[in-house]
Order: structure tokens, then sequence, then C-alpha cells
């Protein structure tokens, strides 16, 4: 059964990616008839790559053959439904309710918001028990976790349909509360806020704060994660964070971030974000 998969961007395309790697179907739904083929293009080049490496071993054209590619979300023979479009809470909403609607009460729903409570997607269904969030991390294809968020009202065979999702795509799904930020980007919060904090107040160039985070064991240093999410895509994690939390000071977003954002410098994908790149 094909999963379908509403929004093409970078998280999107990677869990349709994952999926076909791993004998699934996808079903890939984008407005933007621009981000469909962007998406497509990077599939195939990701695949072929897979391939070349070993780490798979069916043919490139023999999974790319399992994706859909649409601008309306197809209804028949659906099982899951995963949504990845962009982290607007009015957006996500309006998308929920459309889909509750559209699907038989027999298919789950997910979002893979970074930050939205689940329970305001439910609000907006007349299935809440079938809705719930799969939080996939990025870059899909390298990252094992997937954090499974129980919404207030996420019933226990969602939660086991998730877990079994998860093991086929060859991840670890954890499940965590339905809380600001669940649990991995409540607490990377202070992760990048205090290292924006500290280089801004002069007591440390970033590069000195990214090198010294690696040589004590994390993969990256806080900058140079920020710039591999997105600037723009951390800074509204934040902002999501700060105003769910009732403006908690510990999450308030730095005037940095919001300098970086205005001017364009969104990281690796724009270019330039606090480190430059070819
Ligand atoms: P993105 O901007 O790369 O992609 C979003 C896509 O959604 C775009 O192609 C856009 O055309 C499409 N879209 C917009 N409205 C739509 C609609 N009504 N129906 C279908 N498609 C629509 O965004 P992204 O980085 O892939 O993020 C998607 C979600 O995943 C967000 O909720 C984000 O917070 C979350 N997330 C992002 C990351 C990350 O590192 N980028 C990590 C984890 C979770």
């Amino acid at each position: 059964m094909p999963i379908v998969i509403i929004g093409s961007g970078t998280m999107g395309s990677g869990i349709a990616e994952v999926l076909l790697a791993c004998g699934g179907s996808a079903v890939l739904v984008d407005p933007d008839a621009a981000a469909r083929e962007r998406a497509q293009t990077r599939i195939a080049k990701n695949l072929a790559r897979s391939f070349e490496k070993g780490r798979i071993v069916e043919q490139p054209e023999d999974c790319l053959a399992r994706l859909d590619m649409s601008d309306t979300p197809p209804v028949d023979g659906v099982e899951w439904v995963i949504e990845a479009v962009p982290e607007d809470v009015a957006l996500k909403q309006r998308l929920f309710g459309e889909l509750d609607a559209r699907y038989p009460e027999t298919v789950w729903l997910a979002s893979n918001t970074s930050s939205i409570a689940i329970g305001r997607l439910q609000s907006c269904t007349r299935h809440p028990e079938r809705v719930g969030g799969l939080h996939f991390f990025n870059p899909v294809p390298r990252m094992q976790l997937v954090e499974i968020i129980r919404g207030l009202e996420t019933s226990e065979d969602y939660l086991a349909a998730a877990r079994t999702l998860t093991k086929r795509l060859g991840k670890i799904g954890v499940i965590v509360p339905d809380r600001p930020g669940f649990l991995v980007n409540r607490v990377a919060r202070s992760y990048y806020l205090e290292a924006l904090r500290m280089v801004d107040e002069g007591q440390a160039p970033m590069e000195l704060v990214d090198e010294v985070m690696e040589g004590a064991g994390f993969p990256m240093g806080p900058f140079r994660v920020m710039d591999l999410v997105g600037v723009d895509v951390n800074l509204s994690v934040t902002r999501s964070v700060y105003e769910q939390t009732y403006y908690d000071e510990r999450y308030r977003p730095h005037p940095w971030q919001e300098e970086l954002v205005e001017r364009g410098y969104w990281g690796r994908k724009s270019g330039r974000g606090f480190y430059r790149y070819e």
C-alpha cells in the first residue's frame, strides 16, 4: 500500500526516499509543480548514490517506479498519510481538517511537525484518535530516530502502527509527550541559544564553539547544525516553542537568528548562514 506524503520539500522527499529504498511505495503530493520536480530529481540522485555505495541493492529505476507525484492526495488503498508542509499552524490545521474529511477513519494521519502540538491538529478532526506525530529528522535517510508523538487522544492502535512503520523504514521510533518542541527540539533549544548568546556576548568565536562541542563528542557544533537544518527552520521552531511555553525566557529567539533570516542567510541551502558555502 502506498504511503501518501503531503509536501515534497526537504522532509517529504527524504521520507519518500527512505520508503522507496526499503521496498515501499510513495505518493508525494505538492501543489507546486517546480517543488515536485525538484523532489523527484533529488530522490533519483540520492537513490543512485546509495546504489553506487552499496547501501541499496535494488536498481534505482526500480525504486523510482514505485513513486508517484501528484497535486492532490489519492484516496483509495491508503494506510498512512504523512504531512510535511511548512511549519505554519493555520496551514496544518486546515490540512488536517481536509484530510480527516477525505479519508476513512481507518487511515492513520501523521504530522512531521517539529514543534506544533499534535493536540492543535487533532482539534480540527472528527477522529483525533487516528492522528499523531511522526517526527523524522534531517537528513531523513541518515537519521535513525523518529519521535512518535502521542497527542491527548491518540489511540494505542495508532502508536502500535507507528512503531511498525518506523521499524519497517529501518528507524528507531520512540514515543514522546505532546509538549512544545516534544523532546529533542525542546532540549536542543539550549544548545543553540546558549551558543548564540556566548558568541554574541564576545566570549568565544563561533568556530571555537563548534570545534569544542564536536571535540566533546557532539557530532556537529551548534552553528553547523543550524546551517544544516536551515537558520529559518530553526528560528521558526524556536519561536513556536517560545510562544507555546507562554514566552518562557529560556526559549526566547536570539536577534542574530532574526537578522540572518531577514537577510536571506538561511544556511547551506542558500549558500550562506553562519558560515559561507560554495
Ligand atoms: P520545505 O519548505 O522544504 O517543504 C515544504 C513543502 O510543502 C514545499 O514543497 C511546499 O510547496 C509544500 N506545500 C506547501 N503547502 C502545501 C499544501 N497545502 N499541500 C501540499 N504541499 C504543500 O519544508 P521542510 O523543511 O520539508 O519541513 C516540513 C515540515 O517538517 C515542517 O513542519 C518542519 O518543521 C518539519 N521538519 C523540518 C526539518 C528540517 O530540518 N527541515 C526537520 C524535522 C521536521
